[in-house]
């Protein structure tokens, strides 16, 4: 694998290792884990990537998830494009898109009434936190451990709970979490206890899950669980909010609230929501909750909750989201590349059993785990067991994740694969083959 690397690969070591000097880490996405050094990919086009070496590899990172048409993709590109032309890239005022983005959204997720477009994940959990805590008056926040929603300070993940990756907590006063706290990942009691200590802190604002379980389901959590989740925040009146930035519109159309039946009060938007474009992300629920944003700029009284920036809501962003959108549902795209994920899996599971490995594969449709530390990161209850675990498991992704890459095929943290309507059965047969040879290695 290093040889792989060191003989295929001198054009991105040569780059990378450059910009070392002026980019803190010499990179900013570690999403491929960067072992043994990070590659440079000059093109991306459907299903595969192109490094500076000339290196082709098929694409299970998909930038992270917002590519459910595939990277790169011409009819979109095209559309936006001529947007671009007409207006440009932003203007700063009200613009047709910002509306038709809006109402497409609605369209496909009925319970998202109205819609404010942001810049990121991160940002639209940040906006969706504020507005739980001013139409509830509550003052607390639960998530569930191991779970990312962006990197605000009061959202760090792995706050709490051992076992979850750790993001570097430095920098982040501790007072920030301090309203914030994590249950255990498919314990509803442990939610519910949660829920009744925090009468005495000031009552719960709002429930943040992601609606497969942490990391994209990497924890999975039994299919009742955000029902349950739901009917306890009924009872305690706080807000359920679902982080939908990886399956708004992966999981279908609906996201997860379609895919589970289950309504929450605020859905988080990021990714697919610019199909593949910047500024991805937003919020959006009942038009009750979401006038609070408004209500400031009408001149109506009420309270103002202000959120928003200078590249909000941009004509670019919004278009693209639009146009992909319009283009998931005139192609099924969802359904094309969960259908994909689903014959990556059976295959991978064909290869598990043929080699007798200790790994274990499964899928949420286009989003697909392969897991090969043997360890299963459902019980978080053994917070030290895991820790040890974890670090070991991180070590072993890491060169999993270089072994597939030297075979031709990138993943998200050599354990995490999003396939894309680009992936046809000749890709996955192909990504199947280089995955054979990785496990008879
Ligand atoms: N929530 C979830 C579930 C995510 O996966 C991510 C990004 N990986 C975020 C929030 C943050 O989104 P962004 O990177 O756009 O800030």
């Amino acid at each position: 694998v290093l040889n792989y690397f060191e003989t295929k690969c001198r054009g991105s070591k040569e780059i990378t290792d450059r910009a070392k000097q002026r980019i803190p880490g010499g990179v900013q996405h570690n999403l491929a884990f960067n072992y043994p050094f990070p590659l440079a990919i000059d093109r991306a086009e459907g299903a595969y990537l192109t490094d500076r070496d000339g290196n082709t590899y098929i694409d299970f990172l998909q930038a992270g998830g917002p590519t459910i048409l595939g990277s790169n993709y011409a009819p979109v590109n095209e559309q936006v494009a001529a947007v671009i032309r007409e207006s440009g890239p932003v203007t700063g005022l009200f613009h047709e898109y910002e509306l038709k983005l809006a109402e497409i959204i609605n369209q496909y997720m009925p319970h998202v009434e109205m819609y404010r477009s942001l810049g990121s994940g991160t940002e639209a959990v940040m906006a969706a936190v504020r507005a739980a805590r001013a139409v509830t008056g509550h003052k607390m926040v639960i998530k569930v451990g191991g779970a990312y929603h962006g990197w605000s300070d009061t959202m760090v993940y792995g706050l709490r709970v051992p076992g979850s990756f750790r993001m570097n907590a430095k920098g982040i006063p501790f007072g920030a979490t301090a309203r914030t706290r994590e249950a255990f990942p498919h314990s509803v009691g442990e939610l519910r206890r949660k829920l009744i200590e925090n009468r005495l802190r000031g009552g719960t604002a709002a429930v943040i899950v992601e609606p497969l379980g942490p990391e994209s389901g990497t924890r999975p959590v039994p299919r009742d669980f955000n029902a349950k989740v739901r009917a306890l925040c009924d009872e305690f009146g706080a807000m359920l909010v679902f982080d939908e930035v990886v399956t708004g519109f992966r999981v279908g159309l609906g996201g997860a609230a379609g895919y589970f039946g289950v309504t929450p009060d605020l859905t988080v938007f990021g990714k697919a929501v610019s199909g593949g474009y910047p500024m991805a992300g937003g919020v959006g629920g009942r038009a009750e909750i979401m006038n609070a944003f408004g209500s400031g700029l009408d001149g109506k009284s009420g309270a103002h909750i202000q959120v928003g920036g200078t590249l909000s809501a941009n004509p670019l962003s919004c278009a693209a989201g639009y146009f992909a959108i319009q283009e998931m549902a005139r192609t099924n795209a969802p359904v094309i590349a969960g259908r994909a994920g689903d014959r990556l899996t059976r295959g991978l599971r064909r290869l598990i059993d043929k080699y007798g490995l200790p790994y274990v594969a499964y899928n949420q449709g286009s989003i697909v785990h392969l897991e090969c530390s043997g360890v299963m990161l459902l019980d978080m209850r053994s917070p030290l067991k895991l820790l040890k675990e974890n670090k070991a498991r991180k070590r072993l992704m890491e060169q999993m994740g270089a072994a597939y890459t030297a075979h031709g095929i990138i993943t998200l943290a050599g354990s995490r694969m999003y396939t894309s309507m680009a992936d046809t059965d000749a890709v996955i047969d192909a990504a199947l083959d280089r995955f054979d040879q990785v496990f008879a290695q």
